[in-house]
């Protein structure tokens, strides 16, 4: 009989990847579901990067790699760096992994010991506990209130650092929130980090490029030049470029981190795909006047999704600063019951009545750390989010 590893028992598998495995399903089976849970964008991969990729086919850069990644796409992230962050990063404090997500799972395996906690403020990114469990440390979920537009308060983040704080995780703009923090709210989170040298940060911005309203992106070692030397900057080019498939993430930080992480990565995936990156050395060295459009149709989307959310009585959306999702609150709404009978007690209760009566797939807040709310992802055509929403204000007036 198989039997798994224990350390598989601290984990969940992913409640995202399952749900939009259940909408699939749904939909293979014939039903008309709007999906609007995949956390990509619905644009495609821009000509010039597809172009970069069959070029480097043709070339025969289709060996293995450095492990780091390849001389010409550290020295682009190096130059992307410098130019959008005002972060200089030699190349050899620069990592290409497997995706975002694969930079961050090197992280906290080169660097957690059994017992070393991981502040992490909620609503969260699925994987971020996840990985800290699979790596043996401890999770110090904080959570971040509505009110305080998903933003982590500095007082909390004081009285979450303990001894063993090893890390601080911030993502800004947010996954599931969409809710970022301007320089000052960063310099007030530095002057706490400043006071605990033991803390590094490991700080998200995937979604740095989606930013609405004239908001200025900043990133915490910039921020804060004194942190830099503590302080992990991840990126990638998934959300920005339309890129989830290729599968490329990077990391600006200390030469001894980069090192560490290079050992995991060595051991596991060796190099992230050579074509793939090639394709990522295009994405961040050509035209980025693309962007400007995305980011202007997401503005657009996300403006409608709340404003729409807002008029079905009982949900209460803010309007979220970035990335391609909003959160709203169905807490109103719980403890009422389905035309069936069936009462829709939590999040998750909500969310599957929705799939279910309505055909609208959304992700539960509770996955996220946040009970309460829902996650709905906005990189999804015009058509289709109107539709979504009008099933929705329907299915949330059918609740009794
Ligand atoms: N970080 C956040 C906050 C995300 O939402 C995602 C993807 O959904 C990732 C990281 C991982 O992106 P990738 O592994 O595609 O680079």
């Amino acid at each position: 009989m198989f039997q798994s590893a224990a350390r598989l028992g601290r984990v969940k598998p992913s409640p995202t990847v399952a749900l939009a495995g259940k909408v699939a399903e749904l939909a293979a089976q014939g039903r008309d579901v709007l999906s609007l849970v995949a956390g990509e964008p619905d644009f495609d991969t821009p000509d010039h990067i597809k172009q970069a990729a069959k070029e480097a086919i043709d070339r025969g850069d289709t060996k293995y790699t450095a492990v780091d990644g390849t001389p010409a796409l550290r020295r682009a992230i190096a130059g992307k760096f410098e130019r959008e962050n005002g972060l200089a990063y030699a190349p050899d404090e620069i990592i290409v992994g497997s995706g975002g997500k694969q930079v961050v799972y090197n992280a906290l395996m080169a660097s957690l010991s059994a017992g070393d906690e991981v502040v992490i403020p909620a609503p969260y990114w699925v994987s971020y506990p996840e990985i800290v469990l699979l790596a043996e440390g401890t999770p110090v979920i904080v959570p971040c209130a509505a009110d305080s537009g998903f933003r982590l308060d500095p007082r909390a983040l004081e009285a979450a650092i303990t001894a063993r704080t090893r890390w601080l995780i911030l993502n800004s703009p947010a996954n599931p929130s969409g809710a970022a923090y301007t320089r000052d709210e960063l310099a007030a989170l530095a002057e706490v980090l400043m006071r605990h040298p033991q803390v590094w940060i490991l700080t998200d911005d995937i979604y740095e490029h989606l930013a609405y309203g004239g908001l200025r992106f900043a990133t915490i070692a910039a921020v804060e030049p004194r942190l830099r030397e503590r302080t992990l900057t991840m990126n990638g080019v998934s959300k920005t470029y339309c890129m989830t498939g290729w599968r490329i993430g990077y990391a600006g930080g200390p030469k001894p981190l980069i090192r560490a992480m290079s050992a995991i990565q060595s051991h596991s995936t060796t190099n992230a795909a050579s074509i793939s990156q090639a394709a990522a050395v295009a994405a961040l060295e050509g035209p980025q006047d693309f962007i400007a459009g995305h980011v202007a149709a997401f503005e657009r989307r996300r403006d409608k999704v709340v404003a729409g959310l807002n008029a079905v009585a009982g949900l209460t959306c803010r309007r979220p600063e970035g990335a391609f999702y909003v959160f709203p609150s169905c807490a109103a709404l719980l403890g009422r019951r389905a035309p069936d009978g069936r009462l829709v007690a939590t999040d998750e209760d909500f969310a599957l009545y929705l799939l279910d009566a309505a055909g609208v797939g959304l992700v539960h807040g509770s996955a996220f750390g946040c009970p309460g709310h829902v996650r709905l992802s906005y990189a999804a055509a015009d058509a289709k989010l109107d539709r979504a929403l009008e099933r929705i204000a329907a299915a949330c007036a059918a609740l009794a």
